[in-house]
């Protein structure tokens, strides 16, 4: 019986969030060590799900490791990378010889001692296992695509959705992959191209635009014979690492020019449509008015440039100030991550007075706070389990929760920073935005996936924050240049 180390270490950074990525942050969305790591997984439409029922299916014998994954915030910590990556590194060591590991990465992490994290990660494990076994991963869609990633890996098998849908098919397809090196003597040749595109990530969503039309086209590549598996990455500029943004990455059986030809192919087109890399988007005040004078609902208003997801604090307050100004209407906020107010909030308790400042306190990148006097409608330990389609099955916790109803806005507030993408989160404490006028989402696109079904419209919003797609408000001091959209090209 073939054995298969697995493992994973995620971390989506955004160089120009304060937050230090410490150990804690990881520890707070819960370490996955050995038997943890397959209760956590198994089941669960993620790439470890993935990699779980593969290994059911082809008769290996999965060695779990180490699963890490923090929810995006600022630079990982020295200390942090260190440990986790020792504790991968000798949890695969420890596990006698394997035939091969199966890595679940992001892509996009940075930490304080390693800007290409990813690629120390995949180097570190292959010297730990030698040139022989095959080390294959999955990567997020927002990967930075360097070098060393595919030089030191076997095969790297990107999402192909955002919002992320696909990661259990992801993880299938590299365990499919492995099969093939392991068995078929399949013979991998890699290449990556970065055009000089560094998109925001809110117009590279797939479903639309200029994305869509490159995926396409990457499947269409992907069907030639000969072709094992062509990924179009959206990057993420906010990493701010030399290789940040658009990559094109193809592996074909033995076929350099090929992988070659595809790349140039890709890259040739995102260069004659990267005029289309816009987010059409509306100012907050604006924003709300239009939300109310709109004949269907409920109304998503995306703060996108506050999305905790992408690395921003999350308790932006742009579109709260709005919401106030015209007398709190019948809106839910899904969430504002304050430990404080959440702590106040439970001291009024259920039925209480709250009284206190709300959000814009974590940075100021991301509005003032705002004084609110409301009712505390309940109170919860945040525990949910997602509904899909992203993370079906995966739970997930908000912190201490609690919903504060000002005017006819619900706002919800919380301990854990994390990103809004499923409405399974708001109503686990009683709040149905299917119902509402108005809901306010902490998500760039992700919310996309199970959100649009129900929305009756949605309104991309221009407010303040780490991860606004203006990229004019940001100074990159790694991203290479020039580089489109933030130079003129
Ligand atoms: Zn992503």
């Amino acid at each position: 019986m073939k054995r298969i180390a697995i493992g994973q270490i995620s971390h989506e950074t955004n160089a120009f969030s304060p937050i230090p990525t410490d150990i804690s942050r990881f520890e707070q969305r819960g370490l996955g060590r050995g038997d943890e790591l397959m209760e956590m997984f198994e089941g669960t439409r993620t790439p470890l799900g993935g990699f779980l029922d593969a290994c059911g299916e082809f008769g290996w014998k999965p060695v779990a490791t180490l699963a890490a994954a923090a929810v995006p915030s600022g630079l990982v910590t020295g200390d942090a990378f260190d440990q986790l990556l020792g504790e991968l590194v000798e949890g695969i060591r420890n596990s006698g010889s394997v035939d091969g590991v199966l890595l679940a990465l992001h892509g996009a992490m940075v930490a304080e001692n390693a800007p290409d994290a990813e690629g120390e990660i995949i180097a570190a494990v292959r010297g730990a296992v030698g040139a022989e076994v095959p080390v294959v991963c999955t990567l997020d869609y927002h990967a930075n695509m360097t070098d060393l990633m595919v030089s030191e890996s076997t095969g790297l098998f990107g999402y192909n959705t955002y919002p992320h849908v696909d990661g259990y098919e992801r993880g299938l397809e590299a365990a499919s992959f492995m099969k093939d090196v392991l068995g078929a003597g399949t013979n991998p040749v890699t290449r990556l191209l970065r055009p000089p595109i560094a998109p925001a990530v809110v117009p590279a969503r797939t479903g639309w635009g200029p994305m869509k039309d490159l995926m396409e086209r990457a499947f269409e590549w992907e069907e030639r014979e000969g072709v094992v598996n062509v990924s179009a990455y959206g990057g993420f500029v906010y990493s701010d690492i030399d290789e940040a943004g658009l990559a094109f990455l193809a592996t074909t059986d033995g076929d350099a020019e090929l992988a070659t030809r595809i790349v140039e192919d890709l890259a040739g087109r995102a260069w004659e449509i990267r005029e289309d890399f816009v987010a059409d988007m509306m100012e907050p005040e604006t924003a709300v008015k239009a939300a109310l004078e709109s004949g269907s609902a409920p109304v998503v208003l995306a703060d996108v440039a506050d999305n905790t997801g992408g690395g921003a604090s999350g308790d932006g307050t742009a579109i709260l100030h709005a919401l106030a100004e015209i007398g709190w209407p019948d809106a839910a906020v899904v969430t504002i991550p304050d430990p404080e107010a959440t702590r106040l909030a439970f001291q009024a308790g259920v039925g209480g007075v709250f009284e206190g400042s709300v959000g814009g306190k974590i940075d100021d990148a991301h509005g003032s706070p705002i004084e609110v006097s409301g009712r505390v409608r309940l109170l919860s330990d945040g525990e949910f389990v997602h509904r899909g389609p992203m993370s079906t099955g995966l739970k997930s916790g908000m912190g201490k929760t609690a919903v504060i109803r000002v005017g006819e806005t619900d706002i919800i507030v919380n301990e854990n920073r994390f990103q809004p993408v499923d409405p399974a989160a708001p109503r686990s404490v009683g709040v149905d935005p299917a119902h509402k006028k108005i809901v306010v989402l902490k998500s760039a696109v992700h919310y996309r996936a199970s959100y649009e079904p129900m929305a009756g419209k949605i309104i991309e919003v221009d407010g303040p924050g780490l991860s606004s797609p203006n990229l004019d408000r940001f100074q990159f001091a790694n991203l290479r240049r020039p580089v489109f959209p933030v130079d003129d090209m």
